[in-house]
């Protein structure tokens, strides 16, 4: 009926603004949250077929004072469309920086590479060199242990600029990844010309592979692209012995993922590389 439907609309127009509000409240906490130091980076150990561990990847945690931990896939976006990214990337930075340096002081440690997640805003800013540099000199971590994760969308921006200043960075020592490879635009035309050390496999793939469809293929693939541009391949999101399996028979050599170690707050990351090295 013709009240009926009024009802539906009206009801639905409510959840509409429900969602605007929360999503302003959302913006509001997190405007706050950077200030109050409610951030945290957590690490996600990374390794080699014989589970050696070669590094790790720096993932943001917001220790909300209500909702408790959230998880970056609620929040990042939106830190992203309003600009708050450009001071956290910057804090995500420096944090993963100075414990980058902590472990340069153990012998244990000191090989160890930290990869950092960079969104395409800070990537893009004319700044972000500085930034990175700045990072490194105020906490005296080694450049050339540090990676950042860039992602396909954003290298397509300005590939000529994009290139540029990976160069700048390059040059520095500091290396680069390109995450989710595979679930963003074919960018095999100019992938040869980019200053990368590695290609990450993304988990959407090594999970395919797991369950027989194309994404053996795909791992095969990426795996053999990365030997002919002399490019290392990373799967991410390997959780059973079974894709473990399968990434070693595609070629890959290092992976990430729940099968070796969960992401880590900074103490039981510590605990997890004193236990690896008494293996
Ligand atoms: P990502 O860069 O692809 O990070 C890998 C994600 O996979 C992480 O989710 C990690 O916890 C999860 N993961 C790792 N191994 C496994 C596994 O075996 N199984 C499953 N199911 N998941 C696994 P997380 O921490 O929720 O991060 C989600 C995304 O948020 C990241 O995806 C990244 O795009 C973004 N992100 C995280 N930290 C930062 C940051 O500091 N800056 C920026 N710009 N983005 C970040
Ligand atoms: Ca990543
Ligand atoms: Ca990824
Ligand atoms: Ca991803």
């Amino acid at each position: 009926s013709k009240a009926a439907g009024r009802n539906t609309s009206t009801w639905f127009e409510a959840g509409m603004e429900q969602r605007v509000a929360a999503r302003a409240a959302l913006e509001a906490d997190l405007r706050q949250a950077l200030g109050e130091g409610q951030f945290e980076l957590h690490y996600q150990p990374q390794c080699d077929l014989r589970r050696q561990m070669t590094g790790a990847e720096a993932l943001l945690r917001w220790r909300h004072p209500q909702r408790g931990m959230v998880p970056p896939g609620e929040f990042i976006a939106l830190t992203e469309e309003t600009g708050i990214i450009i001071p956290l990337g910057s804090w995500v930075l420096r944090t993963a920086c100075a414990q980058l340096a902590r472990w340069a002081d153990d012998a244990r440690t000191a090989q160890l590479r930290m990869a950092v997640n960079v969104s395409a805003q800070q990537f893009h800013r004319p700044d972000f060199v500085e930034q990175v540099l700045a990072a490194l000199a105020e906490t005296g971590a080694r450049a050339d242990r540090l990676k950042l994760e860039l992602t396909e969308s954003l290298l397509l921006k300005d590939v000529e600029a994009t290139i540029a200043r990976m160069e700048l960075l390059r040059t520095e020592g500091v290396g680069f990844s390109l995450d989710d490879f595979g679930t963003g635009y074919s960018s095999l035309s100019y992938l040869h010309r980019l200053p990368l050390e590695q290609l990450k496999i993304d988990r959407s793939f090594v999970w395919d592979a797991d369950s027989g469809r194309h994404g053996k293929a795909i791992v095969h693939t990426i795996a053999g692209l990365g030997k002919a541009l002399r490019i290392e391949v990373m799967a991410e999101g390997v959780e059973t012995e079974a894709q473990l399996e399968l990434i070693r028979e595609g070629g890959c050599h290092l992976f990430q993922g729940y099968l070796y170690s969960r992401p880590l707050p900074p103490d039981a990351l510590q605990a997890f590389i004193e236990q690896a090295s008494l293996a």
